[in-house]
């Protein structure tokens, strides 16, 4: 059957409208939620933990065509995370980035209290030491741009750099998203997201992503969702796809935003580092004064929400160094994930921020 969505040579930004539709006449343009846990006996599908619905199968399309490979939608970021470390065997040896997701690293600490793997950690600039840990590692993960520090790790020559026989790379690609930069395309491996971001846009679900090319590592995380039941759900995946169709609308102009800001901020006399890579719709700032100043400035914010979390069409800011397994950042850091306000609002609000804190 062909109909739109059944094309291989358009771009991401157009995949994202087309992908993951239903096919042919008659069929209903979006893919529908059907609410079973189970399947008449007979047919191909049996209990929707190991078969998931069609909404379900529509998401994991519609991601897998952007990254280029293979998709399984998960619960949570978290639980794609989870799902990627329990392939590896007892004893293994794992590379986690110095700045990155608090989760990964937390959930990568436990793992090696617990003695399933060792543990070390390459600064994610630096390109030998990650070259280094190739060859001496079972898993490498990396996360580009790091969140919260907004540094950049050289993902082509890491990921096309020699490596140990069976090391697995990861790229966690919830910040960059798949339409700036393709990982899979440059040689990781697997590429994991929280979809609970940018993919689904609205601060309205939890989702995770794993994308991956081999077929046999497509089959052992298959099965390790079966077993552990870290499903999507499938209004959490219809939801998924209808925030995906407007990413590349929603990129582009959190981006902007985030470009003059980054601008604006660096030279507004109460701020003392901006950190943002030129592109992508997160960023980070440190202030003057001292954290009890910035907690007060938040307070008096009226159009950038005082949250955690990113990637929404509403701009958020946080001190990172108040959440839990953040105490080493800058007590002044704040990150802010820039929406799609209008950019004179959100200048007008961090000025509401930072202006008393230069007085
Ligand atoms: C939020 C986040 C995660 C975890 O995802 P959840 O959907 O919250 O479980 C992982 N990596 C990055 C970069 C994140 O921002």
């Amino acid at each position: 059957m062909s109909g739109p969505g059944d094309v291989e040579d358009v771009t991401p930004a157009t995949w994202a409208v087309l992908g993951g539709r239903p096919q042919g006449g008659g069929e209903p343009v979006n893919a529908p939620i059907e609410p079973t846990s189970l399947y008449l006996a007979g047919g191909e599908r049996s209990y929707s933990r190991e078969d998931v619905g069609a909404a379900s199968v529509a998401v994991e399309d519609l991601v897998g065509g952007l990254e280029g490979g293979a998709a399984l939608g998960f619960a949570s970021g978290m639980a794609a995370v989870a799902a990627v470390f329990e392939q590896l065997p007892v004893g293994s040896a794992v590379a986690i980035p110095d700045d990155g997701y608090q989760g990964v690293r937390m959930l990568a600490e436990r793992g090696a209290r617990l003695g399933r793997w060792s543990l070390s950690t390459v600064a994610v600039t630096d390109t030998e030491g990650w070259q280094e840990a190739l060859l001496n590692c079972d898993l490498v993960w990396l996360e580009t741009p790091s969140n919260p520090l907004l540094q950049v790790t050289d993902l082509a020559a890491v990921c096309a750099a020699p490596r140990r026989d069976g090391c697995l790379v990861v790229v966690d690609n919830t910040v960059a998203t798949p339409l700036r930069q393709r990982p899979l395309d440059l040689g990781a491996d697997l590429v994991v997201h929280s979809a609970t971001k940018f993919l689904g846009g609205h601060s309205d679900l939890l989702a995770g992503v794993v994308v991956v090319r081999d077929d046999d590592l497509r089959a052992a995380l298959h099965h390790t969702r079966t077993l552990t039941g870290a499903n999507l759900g499938l209004l959490e995946a219809f939801l998924l796809a209808r925030g995906i169709r407007t990413l590349p609308l929603r990129l582009d102009r959190g981006e902007a935003n985030a470009i003059a800001l980054a601008d604006w901020l660096g030279s507004h006399p109460a701020v003392t580092a901006v950190r943002h890579p030129g592109w992508a719709a997160l960023l980070s700032f440190d202030t003057v004064g001292t954290a009890d100043d910035v907690d007060a400035g938040l307070a008096r914010l009226r159009v950038v929400h005082h949250a955690t979390s990113l990637g929404g069409v509403e701009s958020t800011c946080e001190r990172r160094a108040a959440v839990e397994g953040q105490g080493h950042l800058p007590p002044t850091l704040i990150r802010m994930s820039v929406g799609c306000e209008d950019l004179a609002d959100l200048q007008t609000d961090l000025a509401r921020l930072l202006d008393p804190l230069a007085a």
